[in-house]
């Protein structure tokens, strides 16, 4: 079977030749551990910052190893009692055509209940983060304004539709397309919405968009959105950061807002998300979550990019805005 290998440290943007696509042999499992054909590969921001050499919450890529990230597969061997061939399985062995994975590092999914490819969406880590970055994090109440970056993305689309369910007053988003901005007010039932990349500054924007102020803001890009909605928030504001991705390429570090005296004239709180604290939330969002999506209230949307070949392409491809919801590599 072929997995990618990181081959080169990214400076700045990662190219093509960072990455290596390389032939493994297949072998049978050892005891307690299970073979995996995989069918569907994640592809997400934070394997950027897996690409460089420093200490994070999560350890970096090792150079001319495999890579690994969220896949979805079907057992095709199996030398553990508890796993079947034919089971289906999520697991953290992804960027290749076969993981030879630990047993106790598999978790059973069913495709009778859902699409194999959401377990790595809308039921998956990305849908989690979305949901327990709202509810927890951000304290999210009845009634507020929220105001949600990379509205479009696999996360941001979760997190204003979860807002609107659950009572909030106005939700405004921000994507960096004008088909991106009809998707979130036609389809997902966002108030408004804007494209970033248009030539009015973000904080205009949201401003016309959000004239009376917003109460939470999601933040998955930093930045310029950031100091933006430092500036739009209201008197005991909160907003949950998850993500910074507008700096993840850049080669030097990124400039903080420059408006952080606001933070204390309006008693703000800024708070990190990391979906792994929030693992007790998983029954509860599945079961409310699979509920919204089978009575048709949250819709999603995956891209998908076929083939091994193409999961840098995919991962890239992401990195640029080239996704509407979650970003998929389907081997099958
Ligand atoms: P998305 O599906 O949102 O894909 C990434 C999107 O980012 C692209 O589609 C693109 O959309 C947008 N983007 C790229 N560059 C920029 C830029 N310079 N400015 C603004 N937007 C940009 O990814 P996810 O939903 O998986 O992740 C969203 C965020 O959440 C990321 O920051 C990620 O790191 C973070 N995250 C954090 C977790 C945690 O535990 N803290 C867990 C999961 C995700 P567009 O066309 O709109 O530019």
């Amino acid at each position: 079977g072929r997995a990618w290998h990181l081959v080169r440290r990214p400076n700045g943007w990662p190219v093509p030749e960072d990455f290596a696509l390389v032939e493994t042999p297949v072998t049978e499992p050892a005891p307690g551990r299970v073979l995996v054909r995989n069918l569907y590969l994640s592809v997400d921001p934070y394997m950027r910052g897996r690409m460089n050499d420093v200490k994070s919450y999560v350890p970096p890529f090792q150079l001319d190893e495999p890579m690994t990230g969220g896949a979805v597969g079907e057992v095709i061997a199996s030398a553990d009692e508890r796993f079947a061939v034919g089971d289906h399985v999520l697991h953290d062995l992804g960027w290749r055509e076969y993981a030879d994975l630990k047993a106790d590092y598999a978790t059973k999914v069913s495709a009778e209940l859902a699409p194999l490819s959401t377990y790595l969406g809308v039921l998956g880590m990305p849908g989690l983060t979305a949901y327990a970055g709202l509810f927890e994090v951000a304290s999210f109440k009845e009634g507020d304004t929220v105001f949600v970056s990379g509205a479009a993305g696999a996360v941001g689309s979760q997190v204003g539709q979860m807002a609107k369910l659950r009572g909030a007053k106005r939700v405004v988003g921000s994507a960096g397309s004008a088909d991106k901005i009809k998707l979130l007010t036609e389809e997902y039932g966002f108030d408004a919405a804007f494209n970033y990349k248009d030539d009015a500054p973000v904080v205009e924007q949201l401003r016309e968009t959000a004239p009376e102020g917003i109460d939470v803001y999601f933040d998955n890009v930093g930045g310029e959105h950031l100091e933006a909605a430092i500036s739009s928030l209201t008197v005991h504001g909160r907003a949950t950061l998850c993500g910074a991705i507008s700096g993840y390429n850049e080669t030097e570090p990124v400039p903080g807002p420059r408006n952080m005296m606001a933070i204390i004239g309006k008693r703000l709180r800024l708070q990190g998300i990391l979906v792994a604290d929030h693992a007790d939330l998983q029954p509860k969002f599945v079961e409310e979550v699979s509920a919204w999506i089978r009575s048709g209230e949250l819709k999603y949307h995956e891209t998908t990019v076929e083939g091994i070949d193409h999961n840098v392409d995919a991962f890239l491809g992401m990195l640029r805005g080239e996704n509407t919801g979650k970003m998929i590599v389907s081997l099958v």
